[in-house]
């Protein structure tokens, strides 16, 4: 399946999933953009996916800004978020495709940051997540 179709996919699955569990329809146009990128988050795994390179993009922004802060007011903070975020991007080239991304796990995990939001924003990550697992039929837990 390609991206429009986990995009898809995915919406169509959140909207029934989420009626079924909370009995209501999801109403928010915001929580649109939680479908969009956890129906994708597991394809980040892999350098030619659509959401590697929105990956990359917001990265070498925020790498960018951060270097701006540094230069404007020397805060070892500025230094400090580039290397996790190069951290994270080397953590991110180092995952074998369809692996551990492609993993009820690690839906459970991404879904986590969500409860920041709401228990509904993040019932909702993870039923995005979990279809893109249905769609690749890599349905397993680890
Ligand atoms: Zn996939």
């Amino acid at each position: 399946m390609n991206w429009k179709g986990h995009l898809i996919f995915g919406i169509i699955l959140t909207i029934i999933v989420y009626y079924f569990l909370m009995g209501e329809i999801v109403s928010y146009w915001k929580v649109l953009l939680v479908v969009m990128v956890y129906s994708l988050l597991p394809d980040i795994d892999s350098e030619s996916s659509i959401i590697f390179r929105i990956f990359l993009a917001v990265c070498f922004s925020l790498m960018l800004v951060m270097l701006v802060l540094f230069y404007l007011y020397k805060s070892n903070y500025s230094l400090i978020t580039i290397v996790a975020i190069v951290g994270t991007m080397l953590a991110i080239y180092g995952l074998s495709h369809r692996g551990m991304t492609h993993s009820l796990l690690l839906a459970i995990i991404f879904s986590l940051p969500l409860l920041f939001f709401s228990f509904e924003v993040s019932i909702i990550g993870f039923i995005a997540y979990v279809s893109h697992l249905i769609g690749d039929s890599e349905l397993k837990f680890i």
